[in-house]
């Protein structure tokens, strides 16, 4: 253990380094693939030392930059879950956003709230200062069909989790048409959800994002 204590020499940290993370990329922040350094869990100015077990890869140079917002920061004072709701228009991320926070006591950020009065510069706003917080506790809706929008949306809010509600078309019409909900018009609504399922691109592993997917389950229904 004592050895732990001793100041590394630079070139024998990156060597180090370049070992854990080519043991592993995965961020010990967000669980996410692609880290480019390495953090002390425990830093080193509060008390951590260069163990093994107090190592782990993270995202620092790299979206989502999960390392610079942990700065300083103990494990227990980071205690961040912003999880990123995409799917097309009545696929019920709504209901599975008010669920999810109702049962883990997470705030739901929703363009279609009132307090963003449909403004997307304003909710983009909100979801940078989310980003900022180490221990934000979220639940955030967008539609992202494209690996590129879902990318840029889960960086804009520092998402820690993705889920794809990816319910199927016919489904979806169905619902719009069920929930009767008139704003914007269903006829563009229905619009939204064929043009999402066209321009849908399946496939987060290869966008480097850890996916946690749920399918559409008949309490969400
Ligand atoms: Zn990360």
């Amino acid at each position: 253990m004592s050895q732990h204590h001793h100041r590394l020499s630079g070139s024998t940290r990156q060597k180090r380094n370049a070992k854990i993370l080519k043991a592993s990329d995965i961020c010990g922040l967000c669980g996410q693939p692609g880290s480019d350094a390495v953090d002390h869990k425990v830093p080193i100015t509060r008390g951590g030392t260069e163990h093994p077990s107090n190592l782990q890869p993270v995202h620092h140079d790299v979206a989502p930059f999960c390392n610079r917002r942990k700065g300083d920061l103990l494990p227990a004072e980071y205690d961040r879950k912003v999880m990123l709701v995409v799917g097309p228009p009545g696929a019920g991320k709504t209901t599975l956003a008010h669920t999810i926070a109702d049962a883990e006591g997470l705030e739901v950020y929703d363009l279609d709230d009132e307090q963003w009065a449909g403004s997307d510069a304003l909710f983009r706003a909100a979801l940078v200062q989310l980003r900022e917080q180490p221990k934000a506790r979220a639940v955030v809706i967008r539609t992202g069909a494209t690996l590129r929008a879902r990318q840029g949306a889960a960086t804009a809010c520092g998402a820690t989790e993705l889920v794809v509600v990816d319910t199927a078309l016919d489904e979806c019409i169905r619902r719009i048409k069920q929930r009767g909900r008139t704003t914007p018009p269903i006829r563009i609504q229905i619009n939204g959800a064929r043009q999402w399922w066209a321009k849908y691109e399946p496939g987060e592993v290869k966008l480097s994002f850890a996916s946690l997917r749920l399918q559409r389950s008949g309490s969400l229904a």
